[in-house]
């Protein structure tokens, strides 16, 4: 039976109580509360970066090493972007750029529609998501500076579009394909924001961080604190935070990836056993990163030689459908489809295939995580000081003085010999992380057989890291960060 609301407050508030014995607090320690509140000192730089960028990538060299649109917006951004949630959490959406215009567009003309409830899952984002990681290869866009400005003057056209009309934040909640990345990864981040004390909330009559106060804003993406589970739509921009008159809310240390595990109801996002869409998110998360990685190495253009003979066409637009169709639908279909046929026969209750792989393709987002780290962390840290030189280079240009000194182009970064190490280690703690998380939901989902339940899905890990280890070994090409 259902509690009623307040009696699962109230018991949430006691396991939390019970279970609380104050792990690290990053709005608690000293100087750095007042830093993470005041968000405009990151959103302006970043905002002022995303300008100079779309200046460049029209008016620079089209050469994509020597572009800061290409380099800075491909190699770095991402880089950076997957470490932030790998020691913080979801960082970029902290200081995300767009917020910026997106506010001022607010403030001219105040969202009256709501947003279709046809669209409130994670279809859209998910949608735009594949499309860019399309684009992306089949336009080159590592290659086109102009391509990288134009993408960023399209996303921030649509998130004023959007939330100029929309009420709440329906773009970074439901459109946005960097959110829905970054709310996947951010399962496995350090830190949660989360009401500190449940007993205060439980005497809290405002609920501030949701409804907001004179000071500021509510929770746009719907989240109420105590009810709050997880890092799935927190966007860390602490609203809640400052809206919160009793200084509740803190951004707290936990176990990464454990929340991947758990289908209890949270605010704002329900079960995720009820939410098909998350576990598409998670699938195409997970092999998304391998199909992003493959697009990396030379035996991709085999495969697409191969199809293109196969299709008897010339087109690369065609070829890189199939080549998407295969891995980021028919693959998983299989895959997820074989696995949880297998390992349902464990289970006491039959469900059905589809609910059992949605059940479980949560377990594999820490390996999808480690994919994406490994190759993204590959192109930060062996392009790390690239962006001095053309940064030099483009300051000449502009002002006609080399006031930042002459480009310095022998800055590189660590070698592919030193990074490989770690992108292996990256991967192996991916790997550790999804049997963790898989090995969690087969003691839920098959008490009494878990050995049985979590077989196949071990085996299917271990595949998927052979995979990922073959193509990391591979030869990578250094997408815009050396001349070829
Ligand atoms: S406003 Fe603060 S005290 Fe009230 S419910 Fe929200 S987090 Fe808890
Ligand atoms: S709970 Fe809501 S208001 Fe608080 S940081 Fe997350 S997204 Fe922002």
């Amino acid at each position: 039976m259902n509690a009623a609301p307040s009696e699962r407050l109230t018991s949430r508030v006691a396991q939390s109580s019970a279970s609380s014995d104050r792990p690290l607090d990053l709005l608690a320690v000293p100087g750095l509360r007042s830093l993470l509140l005041r968000r405009r000192w990151m959103q302006g730089p970043l905002l002022f970066i995303s300008i100079v960028l779309v200046v460049h990538g029209f008016a620079g060299p089209q050469l994509a090493p020597k572009n800061l649109a290409t380099l800075v917006g491909w190699v770095h951004s991402r880089g950076l972007l997957v470490v932030g949630l790998l020691v913080m959490g979801n960082a970029f959406c902290m200081a995300c750029p767009f917020m910026l215009p997106r506010d001022l567009a607010r403030r001219l003309h105040a969202p009256k529609l709501a947003w279709p409830r046809a669209l409130r899952g994670k279809h859209v984002g998910i949608a735009l998501f594949v499309g860019v990681l399309f684009v992306y290869e089949w336009l080159d866009l590592w290659a086109s500076p102009s391509g990288t400005a134009w993408l960023l003057v399209g996303y921030f056209a649509l998130v004023v579009l959007v939330d100029a009309l929309f009420k709440g934040a329906p773009f970074c909640k439901s459109v946005c394909p960097i959110g829905q990345f970054n709310f996947a990864a951010s399962a496995l981040s350090p830190f949660e924001v989360v009401a500190r004390d449940s007993d205060v909330c439980a005497s809290c009559s405002g609920h501030e961080c949701l409804r907001g106060s004179e000071s500021s804003r509510g929770c746009e993406t719907n989240l109420f604190l105590p009810e709050k589970a997880g890092n799935m739509d927190c966007t860390f921009c602490l609203d809640c935070a400052r809206a919160c008159p009793h200084e509740n809310v803190g951004i707290v240390a936990r176990l990464p990836g454990a929340e991947l595990s758990e289908d209890r109801s949270a605010a704002g996002v329900g079960r995720r056993s009820a939410r098909p869409d998350l576990a598409l998110l998670a699938t195409v998360f997970t092999f998304g990163a391998l199909l992003n990685a493959f697009g990396m190495v030379s035996p991709v253009y085999v495969v697409q030689q191969q199809i293109a003979s196969w299709m008897g066409t010339t087109s690369e637009g065609a070829v890189l459908l199939v080549l998407f169709a295969s891995l980021l639908v028919v693959e998983p279909v299989l895959l997820l489809g074989v696995t949880a046929a297998i390992s349902r026969r464990a289970m006491p209750r039959r469900e059905p295939v589809v609910a059992v792989a949605a059940r479980f393709s949560h377990g594999l987002v820490p390996l999808g995580f480690g994919v994406w780290l490994a190759h993204y962390g590959f192109h930060l840290l062996t392009g790390l000081w690239t962006f001095v030189p053309v940064t030099q280079k483009a300051v000449a240009d502009a002002f006609g003085v080399a006031l930042l000194g002459a480009p310095q182009w022998d800055r590189g970064g660590l070698t592919t010999r030193a990074v490989q190490p770690i992108e292996m280690g990256m991967l192996l703690l991916g790997a550790i992380g999804s049997l963790g998380v898989l090995w969690a939901i087969a003691k839920r989902q098959a008490p009494e057989r878990p050995r049985a339940a979590f077989a196949p899905w071990g085996v299917l890990t271990v595949l998927l890291l052979a995979a990922a280890v073959w193509l990391m070994a591979q030869p990578m090409e250094m997408r815009g960060t050396f001349l070829q």
